[in-house]
C-alpha cells in the first residue's frame, strides 16, 4: 500500500504481491509480555515512493497528516474495507478501499503496508475489523433481514459487467423519507437507502429471488417512489425498489437473482438513483400501495461474481462495496 498523494499513480502495481511473501513482522505488545489494550500489532510500510505513505486524519483521500518512509513501523488497530480507494488498484476483483486505523487514531491506505494479503472479503486475516464487524444497534421498531436470506446489490451481474459497484448518495439511514420503522400507515424505510447509479442502469432486485407482487407507478400517496416494484422473497419479507426509469417485469412474475427488474431513473421528483427498502410482514393494497410492517435492516448482502461480502455501517457519501 503505497501512496504519495491520491493523485498520483503508483508504479508498482506489484509492490503488494511482493509483500505478501514475506511474513508480517509481528511484534504486539503481547509477545512481549505486556497488556495490549488496543490489540494493535505493528507492521511495516513496504512500496511507498519517495514521498513515502500519507498518514490521515480520515479514512478518505486528501486528509493528509504526515508522510512515513519504507520501512516505517506502524501500530494497526484495526481494518475497515469501505475507505476511499485511492489510486485505481484491484484485488479480489474489486476495487481496493482497505484502510488500517492506527493506535493514535490516524489511517493509512493498506495496499502499502505488509499486513496480512487481504481476502475476499476485504480484511486482512488476524486484524481486527474497526468496530469489531459488529452492526450497531437495531433501531427500536424495526427487525433484521435475515441472515440466511439472500441479498445482493441491485448491480452486481452479467448485466453490469460483474462491476459490484454501488455508491451510495444522497439519504441513507433515518434521513429524509428513510424515517419509519413500524408506523402503521406507512411505507416503514428507515433501513432504505440510496444507491447512486446511472439513468438507464439495468437494476436487479437487491432481495434477490421472488415473486412480484407489484410493478408499476406508485399509488396516490407513495407517488415519490415512481416507478417502483415490489417483491415477496417469502415468509413475510418484502423488497421495494423506487424511482425506475422503465419496468422490466409484472405482477406475478417469479425472478431471479439475475432478472434485471427495471431501469434506473429518478421517476417520482428525484435525480437519477436506486432506492430499496426492505419491509416484514407489510400489506399491499389493491392499488399497489406499501403500509405498515416494519422496516428491515439489510444485512449480509452478497454479491453475485463476487462470491462474499459484508455489509456494515453506512455512512452518508461513502462508497460502499458489498
Ligand atoms: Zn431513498
Amino acid at each position: 500500500m503505497k501512496r504519495s498523494s491520491p493523485t498520483v499513480r503508483s508504479s508498482r502495481p506489484l509492490a503488494r504481491a511482493a509483500a505478501r511473501v514475506v511474513p508480517a513482522v509481528l511484534l504486539t505488545a503481547a509477545a512481549v509480555g505486556l497488556a495490549s489494550p488496543a490489540r494493535a500489532a505493528t507492521y511495516q510500510v513496504t512500496g511507498a515512493d519517495s514521498q513515502g505513505l500519507a498518514v490521515q486524519s480520515e479514512p478518505h483521500v486528501n486528509h493528509v497528516l504526515r508522510y512515513v518512509p519504507n520501512g516505517t513501523s506502524l501500530n494497526v488497530s484495526c481494518q475497515i474495507n469501505n475507505g476511499d480507494q485511492v489510486d485505481g488498484k484491484v484485488y479480489n476483483g474489486r476495487p481496493f478501499t482497505t484502510w488500517d486505523q492506527l493506535a493514535d487514531g490516524t489511517w493509512v491506505y493498506d495496499w502499502y503496508m505488509n499486513t496480512p494479503t487481504v481476502g475476499a472479503d476485504g480484511y486482512s486475516p488476524g486484524v481486527p475489523h474497526c468496530g469489531g464487524g459488529s452492526l450497531p444497534p437495531l433501531a427500536a421498531g424495526c427487525v433484521d433481514w435475515p441472515s440466511a436470506k439472500y441479498l445482493q446489490t441491485p448491480l452486481t451481474s452479467a448485466a453490469n459487467n460483474r462491476a459490484g459497484y454501488a455508491w451510495q448518495n444522497g439519504s441513507h439511514y433515518g434521513e429524509g423519507y428513510h424515517v419509519s420503522c413500524n408506523g402503521p400507515t406507512r411505507m416503514n424505510q428507515y433501513y432504505a437507502i440510496d444507491l447512486g447509479m446511472n439513468q438507464g442502469d439495468p437494476a436487479l432486485s437487491p432481495g434477490g429471488a421472488g415473486t412480484v407482487l407489484y410493478a408499476g407507478w406508485a399509488p396516490s400517496g407513495w407517488e415519490t417512489c415512481g416507478q417502483y416494484v415490489v417483491v415477496d422473497h417469502g415468509g413475510g419479507w418484502w423488497s421495494v425498489v423506487c424511482h425506475l426509469s422503465a419496468i422490466h417485469v409484472s405482477k406475478g412474475q417469479r425472478i431471479t437473482n439475475d432478472t434485471v427488474i427495471g431501469a434506473v431513473g429518478g421517476t417520482g421528483g428525484f435525480a437519477p438513483h436506486l432506492h430499496f427498502s426492505l419491509v416484514y410482514n407489510a400489506s399491499l393494497t389493491a392499488a399497489g400501495g406499501v403500509y405498515g410492517g416494519q422496516s428491515a435492516r439489510p444485512r449480509h448482502l452478497l454479491h453475485l461474481g463476487g462470491g462474499q461480502g459484508y455489509y456494515d455501517t453506512i455512512t452518508k457519501g461513502q462508497q460502499v462495496w458489498y
